[in-house]
């Protein structure tokens, strides 16, 4: 096998395994190159993704080159965005309506730790179209701004319709008092990432972590990582969240820096929806 060859083989397999990684439909319409051997992860969820980072060479000024994620480059409804000027509108705000016991399950995915009900019984109402939450996750610092202010941690919260549109509600979180949801769920990603394993919180009262919110700022943007698909609908609640700084010490000692940088707004307008 020659030098050039081998580069090729190399690119090969680990594009495979990247798609194995967002999309698993796609791995089997892969072209297959009998002289490769292709490695099916074992378990997708314990899958840490070598082809984009926070920094260096696999940035997020080269998210674009990995495959399937041009929209990352071209893109014109990027997220996240710094929220300056707004809109009033009279469309009404989401409302949150998320269980007061719900069972989640956490692991780490190589870029957050992830929190995903059990069940379908969490979602959110916008415009009497019902979102239901499939998973949430955490930033550090802040992925967007408000008045060009970033927070210490930004809470996703997504959601998904029917036909698979999303809809993501984005909570601030800022240090001042110690929040007791969150603590059981930091409980649970500590116990997950010492034992490198997936661990379910039991009981936790999701309707006390997203409360009712009574201003969000929306606008139509995209995922904030790779694939940075558009047609998703962001709302970010004016109104942080506050946790103790021990609390947020256990997110950031896990993830930090895991922010994409502000894209630009373009054409697009921010609303402010109020309850
Ligand atoms: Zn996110």
């Amino acid at each position: 096998m020659n030098r050039h060859y081998l580069a090729t083989a190399v690119l090969a397999v680990s594009t495979l395994g990247f798609s194995a990684c967002t999309n698993h439909e796609a791995l089997t319409d892969q072209p297959t190159d009998n002289n490769v051997t292709v490695v099916t992860p074992q378990d997708n969820n314990s899958v840490h993704h070598p082809k984009w980072s926070y920094e260096g060479n696999t940035g997020p000024e080269y998210w674009g080159d990995v495959e399937g994620a041009s929209a990352c480059k071209i893109g014109k409804q990027q997220s996240p965005i710094n929220i300056k000027e707004v809109t009033a509108s009279s469309t009404a705000a989401p409302v949150i309506n998320y269980a007061q016991s719900a069972n989640i399950r956490i692991h780490d995915n190589g870029h957050t730790v992830v929190y995903t009900p059990t069940t379908e019984d969490n979602a959110i109402m916008v415009e009497n179209e019902r979102y239901v939450l499939k998973q949430f996750h955490y930033h550090t610092p802040s992925e967007h701004q408000i008045g060009s202010q970033s927070y210490p941690g930004e809470i996703h919260f997504v959601h998904a319709n029917s036909e698979g549109n999303l809809a993501v509600v984005g909570i601030m979180l800022q240090i001042g008092e110690a929040n007791d949801v969150l603590r059981v769920l930091l409980n649970g990603t500590e116990l997950t990432t010492q034992n490198d394993d997936e661990y379910t919180a039991n009981g936790v009262d999701l309707s006390a972590l997203a409360p009712v919110m009574p201003t969000f700022y929306h606008y139509d943007g995209s995922l904030t990582t790779p694939p940075c698909s558009e047609q998703v609908q962001w709302f970010v609640s004016k109104k942080p969240l506050t946790l103790a700084s021990d609390q947020f010490a256990i997110m950031s000692d896990l993830y930090e820096g895991n922010n994409r940088p502000i894209q630009p707004q373009g054409a697009r307008k921010v609303e402010q929806l109020n309850h």
